[in-house]
């Protein structure tokens, strides 16, 4: 196969090891930067391209489209979509994932596990807000927020409501959560290709910080997933429409509670943690839709819901 793997820098760990798994199974992986594409949106005959030539013919492409660029590489992903490229991940799931709001919204319909969550803009009754979440102890989270930042643990109700006072004041969209004390201060990543969690890993935060992300300090370990805890990740992957992604879950008093699904997950931490070769699992599961997706009409179907 040819593979074109959507990435800004092919230095990066994850593109440097799918590039590897690729080559390894005699494939051939160009690495494009989304952002030196340009396009032609012509009736019947889509074409990209790339530094001044037109990119030619590929089999499948792997998107590993950075938060900061979704807007443009998911158009550039969408682009190959009309070219017959096979996607590991299809643009609409990308973005269906990218939007914080939508992605609950969609696992809440479903009746995946969440923790309660409440969102607003500028709410007359913040206290009102805090009373659907249960009060506080209560997470802030500012919707743009990545890696942990703009993640605040608010004690009382009085440090929430300031801390929400703040926030709108920045004219931010915020979400507000119940707080799961009982994880512990750490998550558990949970990484899904096609139906099967092949990977999965647990984060602890430093002492005294409720955040575990690697980013904030935190520290990545094996772990052992309950069948409830795969299950959940599966069904959490199944209904953003994603082929590949990272599934994080809180270990909550009621069960495996879904926090996000992310469309293009790390290799770095997971292989070191887990052992495996996650890359290679990740051709692999290209090979096989590939072969299968030339043996059937259905190409251009969207997967997943919303
Ligand atoms: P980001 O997307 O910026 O990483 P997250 O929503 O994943 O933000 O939150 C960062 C970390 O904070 C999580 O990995 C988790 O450890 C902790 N956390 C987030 N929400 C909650 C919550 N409702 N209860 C307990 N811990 C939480």
């Amino acid at each position: 196969m040819k593979i074109a793997i959507l990435s800004r820098n092919r230095k990066l760990y994850s593109t440097r090891r799918l590039v590897e798994a690729a080559e390894a199974n005699g494939h051939e992986a160009k690495v494009i930067d989304v952002l030196r594409c340009y396009m032609n949106i012509t009736s019947l005959n889509p074409t990209i391209h790339y530094k001044g030539e037109v990119l030619e013919p590929f089999d499948a492409v792997i998107p590993r489209i950075g938060a900061s660029v979704t807007f443009y590489g998911t158009a550039v992903l969408r682009q190959f979509e009309m070219m017959n490229v096979f996607p590991l991940n299809e643009s609409v799931a990308v973005t269906r994932s990218r939007d914080k709001l939508r992605s609950a919204q969609l696992l809440a319909r479903k009746g995946v596990g969440m923790p309660v969550t409440g969102f607003a803009h500028n709410p007359d009754d913040i206290q009102d807000l805090l009373k659907a979440v249960g009060d506080a102890p209560a997470v802030i989270k500012l919707l743009e927020g990545t890696q942990g930042i703009g993640v605040v643990l608010a004690e009382t109700n009085k440090a929430a409501e300031s801390v929400i006072q703040a926030f709108m004041g920045l004219k931010a969209n915020i979400m507000v959560q119940e707080f799961i004390k009982e994880a512990g201060g750490s998550d558990i990543r949970c990484f899904v290709v096609g139906d099967k969690v092949v990977a999965a890993m647990k984060r602890q935060g430093p002492e005294g910080e409720f955040r575990s992300n690697l980013h904030r300090g935190g520290s990545a370990s094996l772990v052992r997933l309950t069948p409830s805890e795969r299950a959940t990740a599966v069904r959490a992957a199944k209904i953003m429409g994603l082929g590949v992604c990272g599934v994080d879950l809180l270990r909550s008093n009621h069960g495996p509670v879904v926090m996000e699904v992310n469309s293009s997950p790390g290799l770095e931490g997971i292989e070191a943690a887990s052992g495996k070769d996650v890359a290679e699992i990740i051709i692999k599961h290209l090979e096989k839709r590939v072969a299968e997706m030339s043996n059937s009409a259905s190409r251009s179907r969207t997967r997943g819901k919303g």
